[in-house]
């Protein structure tokens, strides 16, 4: 099982095999408008038995971590997962507690996909951040992934 963060999301990564990826409401949130990618994680909540763990632990090591960022390390804990974090605190957390990680960035994980918008009609490009039809034929603009 990975436990995929946000920073992972965001740059792109894909998973392959949906099933095997869970994430935590958190970062759903932190998503907000790039979530067209990523509604499809499963979302699991830790149990608190794990976060009360990690809260103690990042206590005594005085390490800075988000709700977010405590609930994915105790989704680790929990299913004995692996982390996919960019995210330098976590790791280190994951590091301290014995629970595995990855980053894209450093174990080539090869499913990163690079994104761009695009008009259904006329193909033309937008900028990632466009909204709203297409300013030459009306159609919609997509996200679609970038192949180039
Ligand atoms: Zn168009």
């Amino acid at each position: 099982m990975y436990i995929v963060d946000t920073s992972v999301i965001l740059s792109g990564f894909i998973p392959e095999n949906l099933d095997d990826y869970i994430t935590v409401e958190e970062v759903l949130h932190e998503l907000k408008k790039s979530i067209y990618h990523a509604k499809m994680l499963k979302i699991c909540s830790p149990s608190k038995k794990n976060i009360k763990k990690i809260e103690e632990f990042v206590k005594e090591s005085g390490d800075d971590l988000s709700v977010t960022d405590k609930k994915l390390l105790a989704l680790a804990l929990d299913f004995d997962g692996i982390i996919l974090t960019e995210d330098y605190d976590i790791q280190n957390v994951a590091k301290s507690l014995g629970i595995k990680f990855s980053s894209i960035a450093t174990e080539g994980i090869k499913e990163v996909y690079k994104w761009k918008k695009i008009c259904k009609g006329c193909k033309k490009e937008y900028p990632m951040n466009y909204k709203g039809k297409c300013e030459i034929c009306g159609s919609d603009v997509v996200t679609v992934r970038d192949r180039s």
